[in-house]
């Protein structure tokens, strides 16, 4: 059985297999680095290891703000910008 969740890019209905973060349309829109960031994230986190949850929640989330800034999601960018801004600082 597959299970499938919605992609996280914001705004998007699309849905995605389990352990896909966002459908193919929009992780394409995602830099190569933060893709990798992601993909070594998701690593740790299944592997369990210590930090890994926040670890994944930080990268997800800066790979959500690329997305929005590639589609000139302007009413919602300075808010995912704060939360990687304050993820990034250990205040979420
Ligand atoms: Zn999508």
């Amino acid at each position: 059985m597959t299970f499938r969740t919605r992609c996280f890019a914001a705004r998007c209905i699309a849905t995605v297999t389990t352990g896909k973060l966002m459908c193919l349309r929009h992780w394409n829109k995602v830099p190569h680095e933060i893709q990798r960031r992601v993909y070594d994230a998701y690593r740790a986190m299944r592997k369990e290891e210590a930090g890994s949850l926040r670890r994944w929640h930080l990268e997800a989330t800066r790979a959500q703000l690329a997305v929005a800034e590639a589609e000139g999601l302007t009413d919602i960018v300075p808010s995912l910008r704060e939360s990687v801004d304050r993820m990034e600082k250990g205040q979420l």
